[in-house]
């Protein structure tokens, strides 16, 4: 059997209770098997949700990359798709703009993960308003088991948008209209 080594304070570990321990920091030792390092069971579970979150990442950008160009096909006229990233740290998404100066507004299609379904939302940022497409009823997120089916969702979305920005432009330049 390999030597226990304290990950964090390198202190060889010693046992309680039958079980791996290190005495200086008072805590369980465990195997954190990529690393080969004896840590803390806390640190161990950090450390997989940590990797689990870098592929649910990089996974992302594969079907975001994979998605591009159906999307590119499928998409109305002057209207435009790009690869988006919300923060550091977020899953990768595709970005689905209106024709320039059409609407302030983006729709955004995420790729399935192991954890979620793909789904699509839209940013109206005139409005500072976000939402996503509803599931029929209205009370769940509407999840899309193609991409194509989640592409005419994200252009209905950002159309919804449009007509909305047009009817408030019309009660605004009537005001017999208020
Ligand atoms: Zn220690």
């Amino acid at each position: 059997m390999t030597t226990i080594v304290c990950a964090t304070c390198t202190n060889p570990g010693g046992s309680r209770n039958g079980r791996p321990w290190c005495d200086p920091c008072g805590i369980w030792l465990v195997l954190h098997e990529p690393s080969g390092q004896w840590v803390s069971y806390a640190e161990r579970e950090y450390r997989q949700r940590a990797a689990e979150t870098e592929q649910a990442i990089a996974a992302s950008i594969r079907l975001v990359d994979e998605h591009l160009a159906r999307v590119h096909e499928l998409l109305p006229e002057g209207w435009s798709a790009r690869t988006h990233q919300a923060m550091r740290g977020a899953l990768y998404a595709i970005a689905i703009d209106a024709p320039d100066g059409v609407i302030d507004a983006t729709s955004y299609l995420q790729p399935p993960t192991g954890r979620f379904e793909r789904t699509v939302t839209v940013h109206n940022r005139v409005t500072g308003v976000g939402f996503p497409s509803f599931a029929d009823g209205g009370a769940r997120a509407a999840s899309f088991h193609t991409v194509d089916a989640a592409i005419e969702d994200a252009v209905g979305l950002l159309r919804g948008e449009i007509h909305d920005l047009e009817a408030r432009r019309r009660w605004r330049d009537h005001p017999r209209l208020r």
